[in-house]
């Protein structure tokens, strides 16, 4: 197998990925995080032959961070994009938010597999990663678990015998709840996921089930399916992870253990596999239960089938002014329910327009943030 770039590589997924490629004895050839960390320091220790990459600060600070590890360190959005873009190379983009777009494509550019955990590369530049996919000749295998479930339950199908493509969703901590009760809603709950164990604003996102929106999204690119052919259940225990139904009434669904390194490992053996990373599931005395979404409680993911219907720089749109109101409402500054009437007054105050270029997304994201912003504060002053 390829040597690995792992880049969110001090993140919930890059730890996992670096279980995982220790057990697979892969060799690590690069890694990046945020910020300068000790616990990225602890892994340039570990990984010495790795090149380390800081994507966000001063060159100063890479200066202090290198003399600390003993080894060059290079800074900056560029350096993280010439790592991924090296060639012969498994980039498992663990990245969180919008900024794991530039890897994604430059990645896919220079031909290599992109274990994909980074959503949002496709939601916001959903069409320029399918561009470069064609251009470079890499591979884009989804480590997001439902969509590696689908990708398992698709794999040797005929593309027309899909009749339905089922997300299923734990559903978040406030499952049951209706509108009213989720009104007072804190941080703090919000961020106790019942079944994953994940990074701040996935669990966030997971709590309004705007996370499941960006993954219809993320679904629609990856797969080619069209949106009425997208639904989304209610599964809490978190053991069916996605299905597959076909048009002769079969359904195929995947079934395992929720833990993340299953389909890290897949995206990194597929088409092989490898042995269990964890305990084997058991299928006795298991109850499957399902339920509807309810829209009303949680009506971001209406807004996001409709930000993925209406295409161009809409998700993008999306995305970022999701990202501009958990960071608000986990900094205290807005409620709970705030957050997806933030996302919708962006959505209908930002003009759509194509994504031809990666210049379009950035400039969507800016504006969606901006605007975002001022939504926020225009309703703080009205208070
Ligand atoms: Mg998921």
């Amino acid at each position: 197998m390829r040597a690995l770039v792992v880049l969110g590589a001090t993140g919930s997924i890059g730890s996992q990925t670096l279980e995982v490629a220790d057990r697979l004895g892969l060799q690590v050839a690069g890694l990046a995080a945020r910020h300068p960390s000790d616990a990225l320091a602890r892994l340039a220790a570990a990984y010495p032959e790795a090149r380390v990459v800081i994507a966000e600060g001063e060159a100063t600070g890479g200066k202090r961070f290198a003399e600390r590890i003993g080894r060059p360190v290079e800074v900056g959005p560029d350096a993280v994009r010439s790592l991924a873009a090296q060639s012969d190379r498994t980039v498992v983009n663990g990245v969180v938010g919008s900024a794991g777009l530039a890897a994604t494509l430059a990645a896919l550019d220079s031909g290599n597999r992109v274990a994909l955990a980074n959503k949002e590369s496709l939601v916001v530049g959903g069409p320029l990663v399918k561009a470069a996919l064609g251009r470079g000749g890499g591979e884009l295998i989804p480590v997001d678990s439902e969509h590696s479930a689908l990708h398992q339950c698709l794999a040797g199908e005929h593309p027309d015998d899909v009749a339905r493509i089922i997300l299923t969703a734990s559903g978040g901590p406030f499952r049951g709840r209706d509108r009213g009760q989720l009104e007072d809603v804190t941080p703090e709950e919000a961020l106790a996921h019942p079944t994953w164990d994940m990074g701040a604003r996935i669990t966030v996102d997971s709590a309004t089930l705007m996370n499941k929106g960006l993954e219809v999204i993320e679904a629609h690119h990856l797969f080619d399916a069209p949106f009425d052919k997208i639904e989304v259940v209610v599964h809490p225990r978190s053991i069916v992870h996605s299905a597959v139904e076909f048009i002769d009434g079969a359904l195929k669904a995947h079934i395992g253990h929720p833990d993340m390194r299953i389909p890290i490992q897949y995206a990194l053996t597929y088409p092989r596999r490898a042995a269990n990373p964890g305990e084997p599931f058991s299928l006795e005395n298991q109850v499957l239960e399902f339920e509807p979404v309810d829209r009303r409680a949680f009506p971001g993911l209406d807004l996001a089938y409709s930000a993925g219907a209406a295409g161009g720089t809409m998700p993008a749109v999306l995305n970022a002014a999701d990202e501009v109101a958990v960071e608000a409402f986990l900094g205290g500054h807005i409620s709970f329910l705030r957050i997806t009437e933030i996302v919708e007054e962006t959505l209908e105050s930002v003009e759509r327009a194509e994504v031809n270029s990666f210049d379009d997304v950035v400039a969507a994201d800016a504006e969606a943030r901006e605007v975002a912003r001022a939504v926020m504060s225009s309703a703080n002053s009205r208070l």
